[in-house]
């Protein structure tokens, strides 16, 4: 390791040199308490920041750090506070100085932000001495193309040190430790009490607008009705709320009564959540999966005939493939897809369905006769689902009544209020809708490697990946975070063509195998740099068998 005088001499050294004379300064420098690793030097001013990394002492006392919850919890906390110091304010997901040293993105620190979740991140990382690994990016300071070695000096000896300062104050962690456990607890007495998902009474919904993420001021706190009230075990006693329970939860109500709000924070509800969210009690069992419908999409080799028999024209649905789906087969193939990537829990909403898969009404069948509707709706394969396998539904209906008779629960949203009309809604439609057939055994599908490749892999935005030579579409994949999450799953599916993918493994055994690497190895193991850099979010399995099943090369039959 180099000390503080050599990185001095060195910038001065090179002080007004071209850019490229940047790269003599990589490498480990002590300055004073934090340690300073220059992992990669930009090629000029105008490339991607260079990638740097600071360690540097924390008022963490190492007993707080006891198991993973409290160390989850910790690194969610100080980077933070970090990227407050560094952004104070800001709202982007991507703390950012403002690059005002010269040219390009001179001058910039770039340190990940953290939204509302509290999720496993690069960006930050303690060691079991409290001391933390700050992964971040730096636009090293040029006027033109020549080196201002007195800037870079000073952003890089005093800037980010004492920026990283912040991290001796650690005033309320202990709460937020605190809450990420609660969270967690109330989480896991979700499959002991049959629930799939559970809202504290007094719970915060909506969010601010639909870019701010903060709740929404003013908003009536939630209040569960009585008959679908239970108590889970909180720190300090008892959480009452309303719990929703395994099976079919069909939940109405008029246009702007609050139904979708409901479904958003439960589909967010496997994810811890910060203090003050207003959603850090609602919680969801992990294998929740919003399912959409979402024309255009492709779709390969997956047997969609449980919804949808052999197409006009005699074009197979056992398996079924397409590169321009249909609003229903879009959403039938995401029905089986998370089903075959494990999937407990399917969430729809009607806004994002496509009508003819979910219901077809008496009318529509009197008219048109069964032999010539390829289309089973799902609404005649929710009860089957929850007892051939077990896998719950929650559904949010404004305008579809077929859906109240298969229904366990019905609960309807009235002026943001739930209520339980389970018992009128069996009154109005005593008899449940039967299944056609038993649901076809799942098709294994052997993932081919080759289809895998991902040539070039490009981050367009939260939803947008360029992955294997085309566009990589995930506006509909909703549970996706944020933009580096969904890099994130970018950086998987090339871990798993790089590691993974043999040409024998099914999908379902591919998620596997990368699960049990991230849970081994922390989400860095999908860097593809030597050293940690701070862009890393960690995905789920659903997500990334969803961007998976959006390759438009992705190729099943195996090798
Ligand atoms: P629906 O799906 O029933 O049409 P939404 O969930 O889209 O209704 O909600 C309609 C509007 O009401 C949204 O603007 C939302 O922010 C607002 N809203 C939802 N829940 C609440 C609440 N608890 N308090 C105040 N406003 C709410
Ligand atoms: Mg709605």
């Amino acid at each position: 390791m180099r000390d503080p005088d050599g990185l001095k001499d060195a910038l001065r050294r090179i002080d007004n040199a071209s850019y490229g004379a940047y790269k003599r300064i990589a490498g480990r420098w002590r300055l004073g308490d934090v340690e300073l690793l220059i992992d990669h030097v930009q090629g000029d001013p105008f490339a991607a920041p260079s990638r740097i990394r600071l360690r540097a002492p924390t008022g963490i006392s190492p007993d707080l750090i006891v198991d993973r919850d409290a160390r989850e919890a910790i690194e969610d906390f100080l980077l933070r506070s970090l990227s407050e110091a560094l952004d104070p304010g800001g709202r982007s997901r991507r703390a950012s100085t403002p690059a005002h040293r010269g040219s390009g993105r001179s001058g910039a620190i770039e340190l990940y932000r953290p939204g509302p979740e509290i999720l496993e991140r690069s960006a930050l990382r303690i060691d079991a001495d409290g001391g933390a690994e700050i992964r971040l990016r730096i636009g090293l300071p040029a006027r033109g193309r020549r080196i201002l070695g007195r800037e870079a000096w000073g952003l890089l000896a005093e800037d980010l040190p004492q920026a990283a300062e912040t991290l001796l104050d650690v005033v309320g962690v202990e709460a937020h430790i605190a809450s990420v456990r609660t969270q967690r607890a109330l989480r896991r007495q979700l499959g002991e009490r049959g629930l799939i998902a559970f809202i504290a009474d007094g719970s915060v919904l909506p969010r601010a607008s639909g870019v701010e993420e903060g709740p929404l001021p003013g908003a009536v706190a939630f209040h569960s009705p009585p008959s679908l009230r239970v108590s889970l075990d909180g720190p300090d006693g008892p959480v009452p709320g309303l719990g929703i329970r395994e099976g079919v939860t069909v939940l109405v109500g008029g246009g702007f009564h609050g139904k979708s709000t409901v479904l958003q924070a439960i589909q967010r509800g496997h994810l811890d959540h910060v203090p003050g969210d207003g959603r850090e009690r609602v919680v969801t069992v992990p294998d929740a999966v919003k399912i959409r419908a979402e024309d255009g999409r492709s779709v390969t080799g997956v047997d969609i005939s449980a919804f949808l028999a052999d197409l006009p024209g005699g074009t197979s649905t056992s398996p079924f493939s397409t590169a321009d789906a249909s609003g229903s087969t879009s959403q039938a193939a995401a029905i089986v897809e998370a089903l075959e990537a494990g999937a407990r829990v399917l969430l729809l909403d009607e806004d994002t369905s496509a009508t003819n898969l979910l219901v077809r009404d008496a009318r529509m069948r009197a008219l048109i006769p069964a032999d010539r509707e390829p289309i089973t709706p799902l609404v005649e394969r929710v009860g089957q689902l929850h007892e051939a396998r077990g896998v719950s539904t929650l559904l949010v209906v404004g305008g579809v009544g077929d859906y109240l008779a298969a229904a366990d629960t019905v609960i309807l949203m009235d002026a943001w209020e739930p209520r339980d009309v389970t018992t009128q809604a069996r009154a109005l439609l005593p008899e449940r809708p039967v299944p056609p057939g038993p649901l076809p055994a799942p098709l294994p599908r052997v993932v081919s490697r080759a289809g895998l490749a991902p040539q070039k892999l490009r981050t367009r935005s939260a939803r947008r990946l360029e992955y294997g030579g085309h566009e990589l579409d995930l506006v509909a994949v909703e549970q996706i975070v944020d933009r580096a999450q969904a890099a994130t799953i970018g950086e998987a599916l090339r871990f798993v063509h790089g590691h993974l993918a043999d040409g024998n493994r099914t999908l379902p055994m591919l998620l596997d195998a990368l699960d049990a690497i991230l849970e081994d190895e922390g989400v860095e193991a999908l860097s593809q740099w030597e050293a940690p850099t701070g862009d890393l979010v960690r995905p789920r399995r659903h997500e990334v068998a969803a961007a998976m099943n959006r390759l438009r090369s992705l190729s099943i039959g195996g090798t």
